[in-house]
């Protein structure tokens, strides 16, 4: 049988960020105006920021708005 504990030989390079696939743009269908926004998770990077808060960041201040982007879709 292969060595069943492989998780010590992930790569150390940089992570592409997955919501966006590492292009760093997501597609936002707030309403009916669907246009691209700046992926929260890797604030435009395409890469992965580990622990980010991507919550934080798109959480306005007084305000309510439950505005999520969606991970891009063929
Ligand atoms: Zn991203």
């Amino acid at each position: 049988m292969a060595d069943a504990e492989d998780d010590s030989n992930e790569p150390q390079g940089p992570i592409p960020c997955s919501p966006c696939r590492g292009t760093g743009k997501l597609n936002s269908n707030a309403g009916d105006d669907a246009h691209e926004v700046d992926c929260a998770w890797c604030e435009g990077s395409g890469v992965f920021i580990e622990e980010h808060d991507a919550q934080a960041a798109q959480r306005p201040a007084g305000e309510a708005t439950e505005e999520k982007p969606q991970p891009a879709v063929d």
